[in-house]
């Protein structure tokens, strides 16, 4: 994230551009964190931090940046959390990670948890092990508090960024244009974690319970030590542009380097297996980077490489890029050619998304039995889930469709995506106050909370059941009691 994306947000907003363009002459000067033992005041509170974090996401979802792939963010996530378990000490916050789409190789926390990585990051990562080293460093500054502690020091002193931030999450409270306020909101995040730096000493501190968290979970350190180098040659290249690089938030000294050898040096060798979901994750991703014809045509010339010179799941990674490719051109032909070399070096839910997809285009019937047995193979797949759930759609299975959704909304709640479809369902089925009941839990949790209320009413004209409006008032006054305790505490950071 970069001033430019900033100023995206900017002009979409008409924010004043003297007061968010005056903290980028502060830009990457690393903020002296109070110490752990500093008075309380000046750190945040973790409910406090989650429900800015929280904010911030809810608006940052829009951002068209984000990439919401339910099959990737569920990885990340996943290998975030698995890193998390193994912290040295207790991490007050529950870690998601979700992936940009930004060539840069950069990564940056979000107050609450959440952690942001460039799809360049991923993509220029050569094994499974370095990404983890990297993503084990931000969870490390997670646990350490280090952005809350950066933030509270911010909204006290000249937080500019944080007021103005907060101004439009306040705004978008109000319901004030939840796309246009979603645009802005992410940059300024993004922006808020540029401002903030992090001091050498807690770069270190990040450095060390990352390390521990990387080795406890299986990972081979050595690739903590390849993708710091990666990172330096390209904060190095960066640097004749103006910067904006990992280096510029998390300070790469010859200091840092040579600790993490030393530690390298001290501990037995532990080759780790990438995981196929690994390998998939970085196709995808590289063909979502690639913006114009130029970069795809240079991604589909790596991938057919790499399907050529590579073995095993490396081998079945390319060919499934290679079916995304040919997917995007409507080459059907192709893609069954590229899931039948992927297929011949393994099995992922990926691949029998993707077949689901294809086969629905001519025999439903088919698919939908297809994506059942297939489901039976990936239960742990939320995107498996969907594409079930779709391929029973498309053969009006609706009543069946809402069952499957309700387990899956219990299975796993916090995906949203669930919501949207079993609204979708419902209104197919003719329960138009379902539907709309759906929708409103869809746009509660997606944190749109004024068009949630606004189809809670509706419903409510839709059903004249005495019991059922009774119901639905009490979520409206829940869902106003929510609003009126995040105006509240967002409040506290406006200065
Ligand atoms: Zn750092």
């Amino acid at each position: 994230m970069d001033p430019k994306h900033l100023l995206k947000g900017l002009i979409c907003t008409g924010l004043s551009l003297a007061l968010v363009m005056t903290p980028v002459s502060v830009l990457a000067q690393p903020v002296g964190l109070p110490s752990l033992g500093a008075s309380s005041s000046s750190e945040l509170s973790p409910a406090l931090e989650r429900t800015l974090g929280d904010a911030i996401m809810e608006q940052g979802r829009h951002d068209p940046d984000y990439i919401a792939d339910l099959d990737i963010n569920q990885y990340l996530t996943q290998l975030g959390r698995r890193l998390a378990a193994q912290a040295p000490q207790t991490i007050d916050q529950r870690i998601t990670v979700f992936p940009v789409r930004d060539p840069r190789i950069n990564a940056f926390a979000l107050p609450g948890g959440y952690i942001g990585i460039n799809s360049g990051m991923i993509v220029s990562s050569g094994t499974e092990s370095e990404l983890a080293g990297v993503l084990a460093h931000e969870i490390g500054h997670v646990m350490q508090r280090h952005i809350a502690r950066g933030i509270a020091q911010q909204s006290q002193g000249t937080g500019i960024m944080v007021a103005t931030l907060v101004g439009a999450l306040l705004a978008a409270l109000a319901g004030q244009g939840d796309l246009a306020m979603g645009v802005a909101t992410f940059g300024q995040a993004a922006a808020i974690d540029r401002q903030l730096g992090f001091s050498r000493s807690a770069e270190q501190e990040a450095d060390r319970a990352g390390f521990q968290m990387a080795r406890k979970a299986g990972f081979d350190v050595r690739g903590m030590v390849t993708m710091f180098q990666r990172l330096s040659t390209a904060s190095r290249l960066n640097e004749g542009t103006g910067g904006g690089g990992y280096a510029s938030t998390h300070p790469l000294s010859i200091q840092r380097m040579s600790d993490i050898e030393n530690r390298v040096r001290e501990t037995p060798v532990q080759a780790h297996e990438d995981s196929a979901a690994y390998w998939f994750a970085r196709s995808h991703l590289a063909i979502i980077q690639a913006r114009d014809m130029n970069d795809r045509q240079r991604v589909r010339l790596s991938l057919q490489r790499d399907a050529q010179n590579e073995r095993g799941v490396r081998r079945a990674a390319a060919w499934y890029g290679l079916a995304l490719l040919a997917w995007e051109k409507k080459d059907y032909a192709g893609v069954r050619t590229a899931l039948d070399e992927a297929a011949k070096d393994a099995q992922a839910p990926q691949l029998d998304m993707l077949a689901v997809k294809l086969q629905q285009r001519t025999q439903p019937a088919q698919a939908q039995v297809a994506a059942q047995a297939a489901w039976a193979r990936w239960p742990d797949s939320q995107g498996m889930a969907v594409t079930l759930a779709q391929a029973m759609q498309a053969v009006r299975q609706d009543k069946q469709v809402v069952a499957f959704l309700q387990a899956r909304i219990k299975q796993w709640p916090e995906v949203s995506e669930f919501k949207k479809l079993l609204a979708d369902s419902y209104e197919r089925l003719g329960e138009r106050v379902q539907a709309h009941l759906a929708m409103a839990d869809y746009y509660e949790q997606t944190g749109a909370l004024p068009t949630a209320v606004e189809l809670l009413q509706q419903a409510r004209q839709l059903d004249g059941d005495f019991y059922t409006q009774s119901e639905i008032d009490m979520r409206v006054r829940a869902l106003r009691d929510r609003m009126d305790d995040k105006r509240a505490l967002l409040e506290q950071f406006k200065s």
